[in-house]
């Protein structure tokens, strides 16, 4: 297996989501170079030359509105931005209206409405239907634009400045790749002096899921241990295969990804789900449903974005893992069915799915969660005779500070994976704490700027 950080199908976030970004890559498509060259080879020479001129003007035009949008403040009450965007929109038509000469001017007018409406990619749509072509093609530059700047700015934000790490640009540990050019890499080092034994920062899992037959003596969502005669404990109302630890693990839970998976066996015969729970249950996986889970979770960050009183959220779950390293995995004989029951479960309420989900995706999933995952420690004994077995090819960093407990499962950090590996020298200790929360503790005196690693040990 080689590992790579190959970004692939950023373009499968919005598909999942159900909203049709089809537009946005006709124009690509209309826009790439074999496309252009074919049709101006239909021009004569003048036309060309005019072409430029206009091209030269649209690239001014986007840049200052562009520059502009930076600038602007939005309304942030509802009827305030009710009024401000039909403002804007009568602007932009109204210049429309008035003729070609007008077309850039409307640009801002329909680009600031847009920043104010609630679901912008069903505007786009509107706009694609009712604005004339070379208005909205600068709209959808001016929006991957200003999407890649964001994207840009992710090591800026990330990791929070409360956690007293960054993720710096860092010589790769590899061989120099085929071109022999030094290749970079990110890894966590440390913002400030950290004393021995100081927690460096603590964080809860993007994503976790534990051995299915442990359900029920451990929170489904924090995995936290439930004892027999925890008052506290809470079983999801509609099916009776998990338990949470109490309310707020069951609301956490059920917004991520449960309200998804849920089999709803309490009322009705039991759905689809089932039977994807009795494949993971029988062969003792885990990476099938962290798979699930991450693909309802990125379904329930859309939904909460299209929430107005939610504050926008920059960086998607999808934008995380997009960046992490991942073994290259092939295909199993048990793909396509792993394949075919996600699709099952998730297939009514996630839109787009099925086109989303191909060989590619799961397997760079899973491959993402193979060299990314750590073992989550519980606290029962051998003596109870749960059964904790592991399916043989899912892989995890092994931590020897959980080498004597027994692993429940796995979980995939947004920080905690970039830390760096050192098996001679490492200055830091990942520890848990009864559930899935990570902590990093210093194990001696870390100067600023140093990288933070520990002697975790990579599947081979
Ligand atoms: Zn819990
Ligand atoms: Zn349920």
């Amino acid at each position: 297996m080689k590992s790579s950080t190959v970004g692939l199908a950023t373009t499968g976030l919005v598909v999942i989501a159900g909203i049709t970004y089809v537009i946005y890559y006709d124009y690509q498509r209309r826009k790439n170079p074999t496309y252009r060259r074919e049709k101006k080879k239909e021009k004569k020479r003048e036309v060309k030359q005019a072409a430029k001129t206009i091209k030269h003007d649209t690239l001014s035009t986007i840049q200052a509105v562009l520059d502009q949008v930076a600038q602007d403040n939005y309304p942030t009450l509802t009827e305030e931005k009710e009024a401000y965007f039909m403002n804007q929109v009568s602007q932009g038509e109204s210049l429309v209206a008035k003729g070609e000469i007008h077309y850039h001017d409307s640009v801002l007018p329909f680009y600031r409405a847009l920043k104010v409406y609630p679901k912008p990619l069903d505007l786009i749509m509107m706009y694609q239907k009712t604005i004339p072509d070379d208005i909205f093609q600068m709209i959808i530059s001016i929006m991957s634009l200003e999407q890649k700047k964001i994207q840009n700015g992710f090591y800026e934000h990330f990791p929070p400045k409360s956690t007293y790490v960054r993720l710096a640009e860092l010589p790769s540990l590899e061989s120099k790749d085929d071109d022999n050019k030094e290749s970079l890499r990110r890894g966590l080092v440390a913002d400030k002096n950290i004393k021995s034994g100081e927690i460096i920062y603590s964080e809860y899992p993007l994503i976790s899921a534990m051995h299915p037959s442990l359900e029920g003596y451990y929170c489904h969502f924090c995995m936290r241990r439930i004892e027999a005669g925890d008052i506290n404990k809470t079983a999801c109302s509609n099916c009776d295969d998990v338990v949470f630890c109490g309310t707020e693990c069951e609301k956490q839970g059920l917004k991520q990804y449960h309200q998804f998976m849920c089999t709803n066996n309490k009322f009705n015969a039991a759905e689809n789900g089932q039977e994807f729970q009795d494949y993971c249950g029988t062969h003792h996986l885990k990476y099938p449903q962290m798979v699930s889970r991450f693909l309802s979770s990125m379904v329930a960050e859309e939904m909460d974005s299209k929430n107005p009183d939610q504050e926008q959220q920059h960086y998607s779950s999808w934008d995380h893992m997009d960046r992490m390293r991942y073994f290259e995995s092939l295909p199993t004989e048990n793909t396509a069915q792993e394949i075919g029951l996600i699709k099952r479960v998730l297939n009514n309420k996630v839109p787009g799915i099925d086109k989303f989900l191909t060989d590619d995706i799961y397997l760079m999933l899973k491959g993402k969660l193979a060299y990314n995952c750590y073992p989550v420690p519980g606290s029962h004994s051998a003596s109870e005779g749960l059964c904790d077995k592991t399916a043989a090819d899912e892989q995890y960093r092994q931590l020897p500070s959980t080498e004597n407990k027994v692993t429940i499962g796995t979980a995939l950090y947004r920080i905690s994976t970039y830390i760096g590996q050192s098996m001679d020298d490492p200055n830091i200790k990942i520890v848990f704490m009864g559930n899935n929360k990570l902590s990093v503790v210093a194990t001696r005196d870390i100067q600023m700027g140093e990288e933070i690693t520990t002697n975790y040990i990579l599947p081979n």
